[in-house]
């Protein structure tokens, strides 16, 4: 019996997502035992065209990570949805836009121009620019055009499931392979990780109080956190509260709190303002009564960049989108 193919393809991301796939170690044995690899440019040499020589369908599950910000990606997710049966957004940046995603609070002439003219590190005198189209030598050289606004996978074409992280862990990884070979699959659009909160399965969650109030917010690099405290207990702004579990608590683990790579709980519709709306709440004021807007400002000025710590990983999948 023939077995069931599975392609693996990146877009806008930084490779962490397809060393998570490595990170099956023996595993990864077992996968490849029960599963036919036919397309995985960053491992194997398949080409384009013998996935465009495939029948619609053929491929069982595709697994797609990165965000999509070319006509390139947008062209190889729209061939590779057609090709198979299942598509799952593979990490934060596919499911929510990701880091990459903080693109979309520039323009893509701003990107271009720190990019490609006034980075430090930058040497290019005659101010070249990427076009799509250009003339080398009588040759005509051609790029994917580059987007102004950085989207999420299932902005571009129909998403079966969700595989969230930064990247995702090994052992959802391999929870999703099982259920895909096992026919053992929720509901279409779920995210195949835990229903609850980062909170509910913290090492640190005993020692939360049940009603935490932040008069002095502190960031990371002033304190060194007691690795037993809840960090908000610390004054330490911790995502934990509005991301959803199954990571492993592997930021707390190495006494870091939450960025939220995870995405929020069902049923929310805006990670960014979710996070915002658990982190006011426990923000307090030393004389509530008599404090001035100077005050307000001052207890918010260690958040040194409120939309980049809230939208870190899901801007392009927030209800702002981008930020003009
Ligand atoms: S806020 Fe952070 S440190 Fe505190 S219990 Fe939740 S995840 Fe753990
Ligand atoms: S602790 Fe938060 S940011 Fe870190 S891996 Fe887990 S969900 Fe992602």
């Amino acid at each position: 019996m023939s077995k069931p193919k599975v392609a693996l393809y990146w877009c806008a991301s930084c490779g962490g997502c397809e060393e998570a796939v490595v990170d099956l170690a023996e595993d990864l044995l077992e996968v490849v035992e029960a599963v036919d690899i036919v397309f995985w440019p960053v491992a194997l040499d398949f080409k384009k065209k013998d996935v465009q020589a495939m029948k619609d369908g053929e491929i069982a599950l595709t697994f797609i990570n990165g965000a999509i910000r070319t006509g390139e990606q947008k062209e190889m997710v729209e061939l590779l949805r057609r090709k198979s049966g299942l598509v799952i957004a593979f990490g934060s940046c596919a499911h929510l836009g990701g880091i990459p995603g903080l693109g979309n609070f520039y323009d893509r002439e701003s990107a271009f121009e720190r990019a490609y003219l006034t980075s430090p590190s930058t040497v290019n005198p005659e101010g070249v620019l990427p076009v799509t189209e250009a003339d080398v030598d009588g040759f005509e050289l051609t790029l994917p055009e580059f987007w102004n606004t950085v989207h999420t996978l299932d902005q571009v074409i129909d998403v079966d499931y969700y595989l969230p992280g930064c990247a995702p862990p090994a052992d959802l990884l391999m929870e999703a392979i099982t259920a895909v070979l096992t026919g053992n699959l929720p509901e279409k659009g779920a995210v195949l990780a835990p229903a609850k909160s980062l909170c509910d399965s913290c090492p640190r969650s005993d020692s939360k109080p049940l009603k935490i109030s932040i008069s002095k917010l502190k960031r990371p690099h002033e304190v060194e956190p007691d690795p037993e405290k809840c960090f908000l207990e610390e004054g330490l702004i911790c995502l934990g509260v509005s991301t959803r579990s199954g990571c492993g608590e592997r930021c707390i683990n190495v006494n870091m709190p939450c960025r939220g790579c995870f995405g929020p709980m069902d049923g929310v519709l805006d990670a960014g303002a979710k996070a915002v709306s658990a982190i006011a709440s426990i923000l307090e004021l030393e004389d509530e009564e008599n404090a001035t807007e100077e005050d307000i400002l001052e207890l918010l000025r260690p958040i040194a960049d409120p939309a980049g710590l809230f939208y870190m990983y899901s801007l392009p999948s927030s209800l702002l989108r981008r930020s003009q």
